[in-house]
């Protein structure tokens, strides 16, 4: 069990030991060992309400708090994740399997989330409008939007908790959080430091248990005012359905399909290392990875041979182990996908340069895998690969470069790879996604905005307006100012007064 990894076993015992029954609960296992790391309650839709009562019982002395006593609260909590950094890193790894130094990196990625909107929590202002009345003054206030449920998915299972978690708790709202059933030992150790840095019981609650069950009694719930949820697509459109019944305010961050173009005059060393970070972290398993390399043909040859040495010396091992650079996929289903796509692509012509099999190490370990010859109609090129498959398109010149990019439904990440500033901004301006990277493999930071156009999503996450999500405007017109002068409602626009 993982409690004899960690320095502080009380961090997760919570998870298998205060409300499973002796047979009952989800095993959680380590996608590397299959061992059976603990096991967390199956909460149904009784459970889900008493979280959103807890949750509405907490809210009015959470949001009557000062942003700056919410502020401190938040303070706290980022410093408890930074000193359990050890801990949590842990856990991530033994219930996800990336790398060690990924999920140290993950866990400082969503304290940041914590430290940022400590802050904002203080820049919360509204606004004061010019009069068109003496007698009248108006003013803009900003209030929490209410009790917020939150969706998360498996790759990134600490940050995406903090992500929608703190900004909401800093704007005064309070949150019910759904982790994925594979991953949420990462969120419950999480919920439990917030707890110790002095979060009221009730302002954050993780339900476990079975996803349609739980995203039902969330979507359904009135007292419910939004959803944040980050996942796939097909289940981004089912929640939004859902939640037309209650009106929901919905953030949706979904599926990606960024397009990675390396242009004929582009530094190719700097394309092959951002290609690599963008492509290979995690596995692969991340929205904004890059899943169509699309090259021009001058550099094509020798961007290829740079990606494969590169993919060749990446290590694929137990993310516990020293110097692994790649774990296993999260499980069969993603590991089928994977050979799918590259089936595909070879039956219609594509060759693999490297790669291109599961791993020797057996169960969803896979081959670090790059291949050439792709077309934008191959499943490879159409679809979301969610593994460590780097496709290349090779095309002729900007003009199709930017069509194949924006050929796709998505709108998510792309990265471009040139040295001429105009090219630069030609090719910026014309890609119809929310975040590019420009000579960059890597965009994410709790500083800016996070999100994407067409079926990508909605809403942003991070930066400013990631607490913008979080806030509703209230608008407050006050009369009756002026005794003498004073008028009725609206006349002073219309006699000109
Ligand atoms: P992925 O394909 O990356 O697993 P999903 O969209 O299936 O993405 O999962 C993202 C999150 O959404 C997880 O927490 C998962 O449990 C949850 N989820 C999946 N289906 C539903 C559903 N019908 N209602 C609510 N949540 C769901």
């Amino acid at each position: 069990m993982i409690e004899t990894m960690l320095t502080d076993p009380s961090l997760v015992r919570r998870a298998d030991a205060d409300r499973v029954p002796e047979e009952g609960g989800t095993s959680v296992v380590n996608p590397s060992t299959g061992e059976v790391l603990a096991r967390v309650p199956v909460i149904g839709a009784d459970g889900v309400r008493a979280a959103v009562d807890a949750a509405e019982d907490a809210l009015g002395p959470w949001s009557r708090r000062t942003a700056h006593e919410r502020a401190e609260v938040l303070r706290r909590w980022n410093t408890l994740i930074l000193e359990n950094r050890d801990d949590l890193a842990r856990t991530l790894t033994a219930e996800q399997g990336k790398p060690l130094r990924e999920a140290l990196g993950e866990i400082t990625y969503a304290a940041s989330f914590v430290a940022w909107y400590a802050e904002e929590a203080l820049r919360t202002y509204g606004e004061v409008i010019p009069t068109y009345d003496r007698d009248r003054r108006m003013v803009v206030v900003r209030e929490p939007v209410g009790v917020c449920a939150a969706i998360t998915p498996w790759n990134f299972p600490s940050a995406m908790v903090t992500r929608k978690a703190a900004p909401a708790l800093a704007a005064g709202c309070t949150v019910v959080a759904k982790p994925a059933p594979g991953t949420p030992l990462s969120a419950l150790a999480l919920a439990e430091l917030a707890l110790r840095a002095g979060l009221p019981s009730g302002a954050l609650s993780v339900v476990t248990g079975d996803a349609e069950t739980i995203g039902l009694a969330l979507t359904s719930d009135p007292r419910v005012r939004k959803l944040s949820f980050t996942g796939s697509t097909a289940v981004g459109r089912i929640l939004m359905r859902q939640a037309s019944a209650t009106l929901q305010r919905l953030s949706l961050e979904l599926g990606g399909n960024a397009p990675f173009l390396v242009l004929d005059d582009a530094d190719v060393d700097a394309a092959v290392l951002g290609c690599v970070e963008s492509k290979f972290r995690n596995s692969g398993q991340t929205c904004v990875c890059a899943n169509r390399i699309i090259v021009q043909r001058p550099v094509a040859e020798r961007f290829q041979a740079g990606l494969v040495a590169a993919v060749e010396r990446l290590r694929v091992g137990d993310g516990f182990e020293a110097g692994v650079d790649q774990g296993p996929l999260i499980d069969e289903a993603a590991a089928r996908k994977v050979e799918r796509h590259i089936g595909d692509a070879v039956a219609g012509g594509a060759v693999v340069l490297t790669g291109g099999r599961r791993h020797r190490l057996g169960g969803t370990f896979f081959e670090p895998t790059v291949i050439t010859g792709v077309t934008s109609d191959m499943a490879v090129a159409r679809e979301e690969t969610f593994g460590p498959v780097a496709p290349i398109l090779v095309v002729d010149d900007d003009e199709e470069a930017v069509r194949l990019a924006n050929d796709t439904a998505s709108g998510l990440a792309a990265y471009v790879y040139t040295r001429d500033v105009g090219r630069v901004w030609r090719t910026v301006e014309r890609l119809d996604v929310g975040m590019v990277g420009v000579n960059t493999g890597l965009l994410s930071s709790a500083f800016a905005p996070f999100g994407g156009r067409k079926e990508s999503g909605m809403g942003r996450e991070g930066a400013r307006a990631g607490i913008e999500e979080y806030l509703e405007t209230k608008y407050v017109a006050f009369a009756g100012l002026d005794p003498v002068e004073g008028g009725q409602d609206g006349h002073a626009q219309t006699t000109g007064r």
